[in-house]
């Protein structure tokens, strides 16, 4: 006994579980040599979705050991979880530390790292003659490189990758089984003599060189500094690539991709370079340096007194220009700029060559998905490229670039993809596996993991990559892949299938043909609940919370198109408490691209007499006269509470475009337009169960608490009437205020009514989605006003405002659903 007591207290052993993202991250290897170097004898290996460590040895190396483990892991691993178990010591210390082979294959779910951009050691090793991989542009480690874009199945090993065809040369093998290199077990492991090779073809497809490295970089860093369009084999998909700093070559991109004024993003090829052109916060300098790599939206130095549509007075847009200026083109009339970093080696070697920032746009012609395979990118990119440059490694899934900002909320994802996906978010209750198939546009599909197989209160959620708009048949093709792939990925039998209530999306379509197949439910979730489950999933949050759901369209159940909604949340529950002041569409889905047609239905709703008159300099008089006419028969004017519409119709009352090419197009030019000026919000009108509330909200007084009419709140909706601040905003053109004043009148009534709304409802808890969130003005005014009006506010962060969270929120609005019924099946 004695002997085993003075045994014990000088030797210690331990089992530690490490739960997260812990494998395909360099993980293993890390301890291994953790491990050693305190001399601990045992072993680590893979477990179902976990890494399993035994140490022995002395306490305080065992300490050391932990402390490290704790603080210090790879930098692609993300520990959710760390468990430490005291166990008996063994007689005999272990001699060795080793890497066990993986354990139980019938493994739940591990968690899949997202694709990873080049970390700093291989970026080193590209650029340094005296390495192997020098030029190398497939060079990847364990800490970094292609994941998702190349897994086929699980598990993770390289047969099941993209990969499978390229067999490693004996000196990359040798890497791949040393547990003290920084390539063990590295699946996707390469080099020059092994691995996928480049090749530059013209837009015909026939082969202009081939080689890896230097010729065939040199020949299309070459013509990109000669204005030439180059499509590139990305990571996750064909990019486009242009001199960004040549007006003439961003203007042919633009119309041969049929896209006119979108912004596009710029890569740039250091972070110094980026400062040239953008102001970067620390936080966005993490941002962009992290091994996700995203498009950061950006505040631009340069200034954009040129083209720019409507005056603006930032004092911050008057800083000279750097010394490759970039063409205001790039974002016409816009204020940031996407911008993002190298995130391969193939990205990193291109820049370096051409020597300046260059536009870097997804592969695509208007409205189609990315290309991802260079048969396709032939056929679809051919006549909108000067040159291919492609490679052998297949792209088993299409990931985009993520898109990310700074914004009001913090660090808020705007596009979820590349770095992000598939990496899984977490709803905080139990739930069956369940797939949610999205709303139409910006499409994004989700798959819960069954929660009672893991044992915890807690359901994994992944959401695919950015999809993309549903319009094209091609698209809806891509976007029928996703929902298959992830199903199949992770094994899931759905007990359930999730759609949007409109009947005639691409994605409803899917969900009723799924559900038949499977014989599964298929479980409809309105949009603005959606949107504002979406948030709720986010935070963590059952209910109540006020939803203000702001967004361009979704189907209403009461056959009018929502998007200005304010929803009480609760469980599976929703209702709609208050909204806008519906008005006409005329043309219905036409007006999206024609803000004047907002202008005129919100007028006519106003007044049928004053309308045509207000409008007349924004159409053909024949165009007024039939679209006056659909509105007195009634005749393809569906009514309307949307907050998208609501400010189209008002930036083109303040002459902003009155035809756009994108949706939110003239919403944005309105925020950029937008002066800091303490102007005074207009008023609306809040009228509850049709009769005019008796206080017009706005500026004018504080409202009593106990004026608040809670009880009718049950009954019909509260009407936020937009009418008032119509009649003001008229007024201001006619007295010739300045835009920028008007805007910023507008955005702070929007907030103004949110207050209203909120202080009727009487919830503490105020949730913030829909697409309009994206504007950073509209997200800060409203986080400010109702902050200060004492509420708690949520808004996204982890997934984007618009449509692209949608299958998250459905997803979240199911699985409430089952707890309220004990997990049992929907009938
Ligand atoms: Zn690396
Ligand atoms: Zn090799
Ligand atoms: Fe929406």
């Amino acid at each position: 006994m004695a002997e085993n007591d003075r045994h014990s207290s000088q030797v210690r052993r331990a089992a530690i579980t490490v739960g997260g993202v812990v494998q395909g991250v360099g993980f293993r290897p890390f301890v291994y040599n953790l491990a050693r170097s305190q001399r601990l004898g045992g072993w680590v290996r893979n477990e179902a979705d976990t890494v399993q460590i035994d140490v022995q040895g002395t306490p305080g190396a065992v300490e050391a050991f932990l402390t490290a483990l704790r603080n210090v892991p790879p930098p692609q691993a993300r520990i959710d979880r760390l468990e430490v178990r005291e166990l008996p010591c063994l007689d005999a210390q272990p001699a060795e530390f080793e890497i066990r082979p993986s354990f139980g294959r019938s493994a739940p779910q591990p968690v899949i790292p997202a694709d990873l951009a080049t970390c700093p050691e291989c970026v080193q090793e590209i650029f340094d003659p005296a390495q192997r991989r020098h030029l190398y542009p497939f060079t990847n480690c364990t800490n970094c490189g292609p994941r998702w874009s190349i897994i086929e199945r699980l598990p993770y090993d390289r047969p099941q990758t993209a990969m499978k065809t390229f067999a490693m040369c004996p000196a990359c093998r040798a890497e791949y089984e040393d547990p003290a290199d920084r390539r063990f077990h590295a699946q996707p492991i390469a080099c020059p003599r092994c691995g996928p090779q480049l090749e530059l073809a013209d837009p015909q497809g026939r082969i202009i060189s081939r080689t890896s490295g230097q010729p065939v970089l040199q020949q299309a860093a070459e013509a990109l500094r000669e204005g030439k369009i180059l499509g590139l084999k990305g990571l996750g998909g064909f990019q486009i690539l242009v001199d960004a700093t040549d007006p003439e070559a961003v203007e042919r991109l633009r119309t041969r991709k049929r896209r006119p004024h979108r912004p596009l993003a710029v890569m740039m090829s250091s972070l110094e370079e980026v400062r040239r052109h953008c102001r970067v916060s620390a936080d966005e300098a993490q941002v962009l340096t992290s091994p996700q790599t995203p498009i950061v939206l950006l505040t631009r130095k340069e200034t954009l007194e040129e083209n720019r549509p409507v005056p603006h007075t930032h004092p911050s847009a008057f800083i000279p220009h750097p010394s490759f200026p970039l063409p205001d083109a790039i974002a016409p009339g816009n204020p940031y700029l996407g911008v993002m970093l190298p995130y391969t080696p193939l990205h990193h070697l291109l820049l370096h060559l051409v020597g300046r920032p260059v536009v870097c746009t997804s592969g695509n012609l208007s409205e189609e998905p990315m290309a991802t395979d260079n048969a396709e990118a032939l056929e679809r990119l051919g006549p909108m490229v000067d040159l291919l440059l492609w490679h052998d490694r297949p792209i088993v899934r299409p990931v985009d670039d993520s898109v990310v900002r700074l914004g009001p909320a913090g660090l808020e994802i705007l596009r979820r993809a590349r770095g992000y996906a598939p990496l899984p978010l977490a709803l905080d209750l139990p739930a069956p596996p369940l797939l949610a198939l999205g709303g139409h546009l910006k499409n994004t599909v989700a798959v819960s993991l069954d929660s009672r197989v893991r044992e915890t209160h807690q359901t994994p959620v992944v959401l695919s990559s950015h999809v993309g708009d549903l319009d094209h048949p091609l698209s809806v093709e891509v976007f029928r892949r996703a929902a298959e792939d992830l199903q199949e990925f992770y094994q899931v039998r759905p007990a359930a299938v999730v759609c949007d209530l409109h009947p005639d999306y691409a994605s409803t379509h899917e969900a009723e043909v799924l559900a038949r197949r499977w014989e599964t439910p298929c479980l409809r979730v309105q949009h603005h609940h959606a949107h504002v489950a979406a948030c709720m999933a986010e935070h963590g949050l059952a209910g109540p919370v006020l939803g203000l759901a702001w967004d361009g369209t979704g189907y209403g159940p009461d056959g009018t198109v929502w998007g200005g909604e304010f929803l009480v949340c609760e469980g599976s529950d929703y209702r709609r408490v208050a909204h806008f002041r519906t008005f006409p569409l005329p043309g219905g889905d036409r007006a999206v691209r024609q803000p004047r047609r907002s202008a005129l239905g919100l007028l006519f709703e106003m007044s049928p007499e004053e309308a045509a008159d207000a409008v007349k300099v924004l159409f053909s008089p024949d165009e007024l006269k039939t679209l006056l006419q659909m509105l007195t028969r009634k005749t393809n004017c569906p009514r309307t509470s949307s907050v998208g519409r609501l400010f189209d119709a008002v930036a083109a009352l303040c002459g902003l475009p009155p035809v756009i090419t994108f949706e939110g197009q003239a919403a944005m030019t309105l925020e950029f337009a937008a002066e800091p000026s303490d102007a005074m919000p207009y008023s609306l009108a809040v009228q509850t169960a049709g009769v005019p509330w008796p206080r017009s909200c706005g500026h004018a007084e504080e409202p009593h608490a106990s004026d608040m009419p809670t009880a009718s709140v049950g009954m019909a909706p509260v009407i936020l009437d937009w009418e008032p601040m119509l009649r003001a905003i008229l007024e201001d053109r006619r007295a010739g205020v300045p835009i920028g004043v008007i805007s910023a009148r507008f955005h702070r009534t929007l907030a103004q009514g949110a207050v209203e709304i909120a202080k009727i409802v009487n919830l503490p808890r105020i949730v913030l989605s829909g697409g309009c969130f994206q504007n950073a003005l509209l997200l800060r005014t409203m986080i400010d006003a109702l902050q200060t009006a004492g509420f708690t506010v949520y808004a996204h962060q982890k997934v984007p405002p618009g449509d692209g969270g949608i299958a998250l929120g459905q997803l979240y609005v199911a699985a409430m659903s089952y707890n309220e019924r004990n997990l049992t099946p929907i009938p």
